[in-house]
């Protein structure tokens, strides 16, 4: 055996040696921050083993229920799991939720009644959620989103540096039935925030208004850090199982978590009031539910490695990102500055080619509905659309960045990196 996988690897991909080397130097300027991701991602499994244990989760749960889906073990020990680890004193993790929007839209309308306030506490909220609130001029004047339901809306802007305003927020949310954070940037280009900046605006918001539901949509959040937003005084938060909790391994589903009573009032919105909690078939998703949750504090910091290798060799090639590689993050998400369509389209095709399936696809430009430019996404995935997994979205326009996220293991995120930005050389996009 040799000392180091160089030589071996060039040859599988075809990848130039000083892209390889550039990868290795990239990895050992990372050792600090790797180990910082390692530790955490030791917290996070010990904390999530301690909620298998102390819950008692037994082979029998791993078995999913059909029609009404009434005692479902699994389905119990599986919410009970999810809220020890997040902080939180109950949990609704449901395969039925659709999507991420679909979680924190039931939250919503499971918490605002007609006349309440929402307030957004960090600028305008993620793309998907201005249908839910009624902010997109949609066909008929019935569209059911909040606002048609008489939900008030208000929403305060961010200071200049991108970080929430505090004195604006603190008038805000007086009276407001529902404050509201979003921890990832989605694709502003504002910085994530971190897990100190969340405990921070909860202790505005609970100056201002003592009993104000506190609601944090957590997507791309969780296990980056060792506590989550219940843990430091949020009363509900939310987040997609096709992001971090599902591991990787999770199908499709959402959980929403927190306080008991906020939880039940969502369970009554997701299936009937009265219901709640009590129904709803897991069919055979408990086993990989359990699973994707079990791994997923190291799917997450096989996530956060990947995407600092890729922004380190990046801002060694002159190309800037957001974080820059070697800062603490706040989420698995970074963006990367390609400054032109070229050299960004030919990133974007190479992380496809690296990608485990549909690696023979070319990525094209659209136009997604719902999107002021086209938009070209590179997704390779064993779960359609999932975003943990390996990939990558850039809205065609300045400043031309693509958005990286997700790798299930770090050497095969490694390996889509090295992939991704050789196709840059190939295309002639980049040179070194
Ligand atoms: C992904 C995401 C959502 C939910 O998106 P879905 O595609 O519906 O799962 C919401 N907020 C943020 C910040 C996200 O990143």
């Amino acid at each position: 055996m040799t000392e180091n996988n160089i030589d071996g690897i060039t040859g599988f991909f075809d990848i130039d040696p000083r892209l390889v080397e550039l990868a290795e130097s990239a990895q050992e300027e990372l050792t600090e921050s790797f180990k910082r991701i390692d530790r955490i991602a030791e917290y996070n499994t010990f904390k999530v083993l301690k909620a298998f244990t102390k819950n008692k989760v037994g082979e029998n749960a791993l078995h999913g229920t059909t029609g009404y889906g009434y005692n479902d073990l699994g389905r119990e020990l599986l919410d009970r799991v999810y809220a020890d680890s997040l902080g939180a004193k109950d949990a609704l993790v449901r395969h039925s939720f659709v999507n991420g929007t679909h979680a924190l839209s039931t939250a919503l309308f499971g918490v605002l009644r007609p006349g309440d306030r929402l307030v957004m506490c960090t600028g305008s909220p993620y793309d998907t959620l201005e249908g839910v609130i009624g902010l997109r001029k949609q066909g008929g004047i019935r569209s059911g989103s909040l606002i048609d339901f008489g939900v008030e809306y208000g929403c305060v802007g961010l200071k200049s540096d991108g970080m929430p305003d505090h004195e604006r927020i603190f008038e805000s949310v007086k009276g407001a039935k529902v404050a509201y954070i979003q921890r990832s940037r989605g694709y502003s280009t504002r910085p994530s925030y971190t897990i100190d900046d969340i405990k921070r605006l909860v202790s505005v918001i609970r100056e201002a208004n003592p009993s104000a539901v506190i609601m944090v949509d957590n997507c791309y959040g969780e296990f980056v850090d060792r506590l989550e937003p219940c843990d430091v005084g949020a009363d509900l938060e939310i987040g997609s199982l096709i992001k971090n909790p599902g591991g990787g391994i999770a199908s499709t589903g959402g959980y929403i978590a927190g306080r008991e009573e906020l939880v039940s009032l969502c369970a009554d919105r997701l299936t009937c009031v009265g219901m709640g909690k009590e129904v709803g078939a897991s069919l055979n998703q408990n086993r990989e539910m359990f699973l994707g949750f079990f791994i997923a504090p190291q799917t997450v910091a096989s996530a956060l490695k990947t995407s600092e290798l890729a922004c380190m060799m990046l801002n060694k090639l002159g190309f800037r990102s957001l974080p820059m590689a070697g800062l603490p993050r706040a989420d698995i998400i970074s963006s990367i500055e390609f400054g032109s369509v070229g050299p960004l389209t030919s990133f974007i095709r190479g992380v496809q080619k690296g990608a485990p399936i549909d690696s023979y696809v070319t990525p094209e430009a659209w136009d997604m509905p719902g999107y002021e430019s086209k938009v070209i996404m590179a997704a390779g995935a064993f779960t359609s659309g999932a975003s943990i997994e390996f990939s990558a979205d850039a809205p065609i326009r300045e400043p031309y960045a693509a958005w990286l996220q997700g790798g299930i293991t770090y050497p095969s995120g490694k390996a889509g990196v090295l992939i991704a930005i050789q196709n840059m050389l190939d295309e002639g996009t980049l040179t070194l």
